[in-house]
């Protein structure tokens, strides 16, 4: 028989960046937490990615919590795009030092969470049928942590070793003398491809679609560095807050039509120097206009075919039709030049696409190409993927996976109408994964937390969005991104890589800093577009919106 729910204030699902500070924040404000995660451990991306070459893409110095200034002090970065062991520590040495661990049952894959009416509660369940009951579910799932299992023919039956990036062994993995494949050439595969190649005795890539690849510059952080960041994390912090992608950046402010053809190259050259996504702070119009794309496209197939021998290779690394950065770029240092490797091959799966695997073989219409080991870096059903995983229902049962039937609905990407006292961090149609992600995190629970406190103070036992909100928020978003060239790919921000999933795009772009000031003009006008339940205290109207 199952245990009887544990009781709390809220119930909080996913113990990565998200997670751990809804955590924290909630029970530093003096609320009953219960988490369900469904690791063994805290970590979330950093806990499951740990294929050779995994490390995030945004600096260390800010893609890390700001909420503790002693925290920011204490930790310092060996790298300047860090690598996976030192996040999942990081993340690790913030659980203990919060005293986090104590709220969060692991190896606890929520299946269900369902909104009682009359009681105005959350009863949140996981496989192995523990629960736990709340006022509040917080969700914290993630936006890429739904691995998702490519449609391959005998894909199970492959007699060799099968890895998958997001869900990598704990203990090393050898390849060492092995003929292996990688599949998949988004931003895990582009990681991982160096290092492999770098041990196997042959390694195919299986490439669908080339993607544009950035330069990251990683280095070690020198000790003057770290005394620097230190010094001045506030204002580093302060500039995230204020940027449209939560980085401690200037943006561009001439359009790339501004200046001469060679003032132009020069300033992709020193931009493409610098590393990682600060290319994109190149010119304004790079994401609008189709011309000025275009420049940067040039800037980088010169690059491409300046690195890559083989002419014949060069080019099928170059992408086609596809303006740059509307798919997220990978970033990486060694990625083309490994393709003049003797022991790198380059498969192109668009023109010959796999029809199967069998026995040791992966098998296209061209060839048969025999492994020894498989990767699979074939990506996730983003956005809504971990939220659709569980069986969520709303008033009147009512199912998530229903009301997004047509895609995701959402107001502010933090509520849903009809899923009262819901909360999604970093939900889809938020801006999330189109930000510096630990600054998207604390931007949301903070709001959450306002918004609880709120309740609390006004006696109120139930907020929802509302429908008109909602769809407003909805029309919102499509319009703003109809203005920029993201239409113009099939990428996971659309749901392009799930067959039958519905095509809207997930993220908003309209900028982190604008979103953030318009949930904090929402919160002031009094949570405009929500509706509230009064209840505690029969002084308190039936409803107060
Ligand atoms: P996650 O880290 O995904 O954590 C979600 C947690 O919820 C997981 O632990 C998962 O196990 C758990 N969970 C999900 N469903 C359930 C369930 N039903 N029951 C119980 N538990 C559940 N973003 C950036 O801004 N910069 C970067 O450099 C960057 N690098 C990345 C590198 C990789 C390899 C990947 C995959 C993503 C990267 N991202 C990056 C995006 C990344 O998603 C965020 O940076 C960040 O890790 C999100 O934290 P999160 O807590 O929201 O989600
Ligand atoms: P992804 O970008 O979705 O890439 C998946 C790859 O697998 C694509 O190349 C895709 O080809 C290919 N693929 C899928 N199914 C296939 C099939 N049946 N046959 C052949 N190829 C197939 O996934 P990801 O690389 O895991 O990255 C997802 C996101 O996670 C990134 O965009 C980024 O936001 C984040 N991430 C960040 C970092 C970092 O640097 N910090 C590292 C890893 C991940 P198509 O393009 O043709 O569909």
């Amino acid at each position: 028989m199952s245990e009887p729910p544990e009781a709390c204030d809220v119930v909080v699902v996913g113990a990565g960046f998200a997670g751990l500070y809804a955590i924290h924040r909630l029970t530093s404000l003096g609320y009953r937490v219960i988490a369900f995660e469904k690791g063994d451990d805290v970590g979330g991306v950093w806990y499951w990615n740990r294929y050779p070459g995994a490390r995030c893409d945004c600096e260390s110095y800010y893609y890390s919590y700001s909420f503790s200034n002693e925290l920011q002090q204490a930790w310092d970065w060996s790298l300047r795009y860090s690598e996976q062991p030192e996040i999942l520590g990081y993340l690790r040495h913030v659980a203990d030092r919060f005293d986090l661990k104590r709220h969060i049952r692991f190896g606890a894959p929520v299946t269900r969470a369902e909104f009682d009416e009359q009681s105005a509660t959350w009863r949140v369940t996981a496989a192995d049928g523990r629960s736990a009951e709340g006022q509040f579910l917080v969700t914290a799932a993630g936006c890429l942590s739904q691995i998702q299992r490519p449609d391959i023919p005998g894909l199970d039956t492959f007699e060799g070793r099968v890895f998958w990036t997001a869900a990598w062994p704990k203990e090393p993995v050898d390849f060492t003398g092995r003929r292996v494949g990688v599949i998949g050439t988004g931003a895990s595969g582009v990681q991982a491809i160096p290092r492999i190649a770098a041990q196997a005795r042959h390694l195919t890539v299986f490439q669908r679609t080339a993607n544009w690849v950035l330069p990251a510059r990683n280095a070690r952080t020198a000790a003057e560095f770290n005394a620097w960041v230190k010094a001045n994390y506030g204002e580093i912090r302060d500039k995230c807050l204020n940027s449209p992608g939560a980085v401690p950046f200037e943006g561009a402010t001439r359009s790339a039509f501004d200046v001469t053809d060679e003032e132009r190259r020069a300033v992709y050259e020193r931009l493409w120097g610098i590393g990682g996504m600060r290319f994109f702070s190149a010119f304004t119009d790079l994401f609008t206009n189709p011309a000025a794309n275009e420049t940067a496209q040039a800037f980088v197939r010169d690059h491409i075919r300046a690195v890559v021998r083989d002419p014949i290779v060069a080019g099928g690394l170059i992408p086609k039709d596809q303006p740059i950065g509307v798919k997220r770029p990978p970033v990486d240092d060694d990625y083309y030049e490994t393709f003049n490797r003797d022991n790198v091959e380059l498969v192109d799966v668009r023109a010959w696409p796999i029809t199967g695997v069998e026995g040791h073989s992966v098998i296209t219409p061209e060839a048969v190409h025999e492994l020894d080991d498989l990767v699979l870096a074939t990506g996730f059903d983003a956005m809504t993927g971990a939220l659709l995983a569980m069986d969520i229902r709303g008033r009147g049962r009512a199912r998530l996976a229903e009301h997004w039937s047509q895609g995701p609905q959402s107001y502010l990407g933090l509520a849903v109408a009809g899923f009262p006292n819901l909360f999604t961090i970093t939900g889809p149609l938020s801006p999330s994964v189109l930000a510096n992600m630990p600054t998207a995190v604390e931007q949301h629970v903070d709001w959450i937390a306002g918004c609880i406190g709120h309740m609390r103070r006004e006696g109120l036992r139930a907020i929802e969005a509302d429908e008109g909100a909602e769809q407003a928020w909805v029309d919102h978003a499509a319009e703003v991104v109809s203005h920029t060239l993201y239409p113009r790919s099939n990428s996971w921000y659309f749901g392009s890589n799930i067959p039958g999933k519905p095509r809207r795009f997930g993220v908003y772009v309209g900028g982190f800093s604008n979103y953030r000031k318009q949930c904090e003009a929402v919160a002031q006008r009094g949570y405009e577009g929500f509706r509230f339940v009064g209840g505690i205290g029969r002084e308190r109207a039936e409803s107060v919106d």
